[in-house]
């Protein structure tokens, strides 16, 4: 992937990539991704991440955790409606 040089939201050319720890949140359990380097538009606030980035935030995000918790249970065969069904 290209580096991103102009923001696609506002058209700012002052775009630049930034590398610190992001702070997100998914289903209100949050979670830090270290050192993450990412584009930032310092115009509008927008920020842009690429493929790199984007598999650094999964492999640190509790949304994508998640499947691999319900195959370990389902190994263990132990029912998971009830946890599913709460979780959804
Ligand atoms: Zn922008």
């Amino acid at each position: 992937m290209p580096d991103i040089t102009i923001c696609p939201t506002c058209g700012s050319d002052k775009i630049k990539k930034v590398q610190r720890d992001l702070a997100r949140e998914f289903q209100g359990q949050s979670y830090t991704v270290p050192a993450l380097e990412f584009y930032e538009c310092p115009n509008c606030g927008e920020r842009f991440y690429d493929r790199e980035a984007v598999q650094k935030m999964q492999a640190c995000s509790p949304a994508f955790a998640k499947p691999q918790t319900q195959r370990a249970r389902a190994k263990a065969r132990v029912p998971i409606t009830a946890g599913a069904r709460a979780a959804a």
